[in-house]
């Protein structure tokens, strides 16, 4: 049995799909992060962990 590292929650938190192509879910913040969207900041630093929705 494989364990894969980065994987989405199921079921997901509630997000707004706002259509960017470069959202994510931050495991760390528990939440999906629009890094195009006013007011955005770092998140967190591991980077490495995020997920992107719209691969
Ligand atoms: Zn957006
Ligand atoms: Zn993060």
């Amino acid at each position: 049995m494989s364990t894969i590292m980065n994987s989405l929650p199921d079921p997901l938190p509630e997000f707004f799909d706002c259509g960017c192509s470069d959202i994510y879910y931050c495991p760390q913040a528990g939440e999906v992060e629009y890094p195009r969207h006013g007011g955005f900041d770092v998140c967190c630093d591991a980077l490495d962990q995020h997920i992107p929705l719209h691969a």
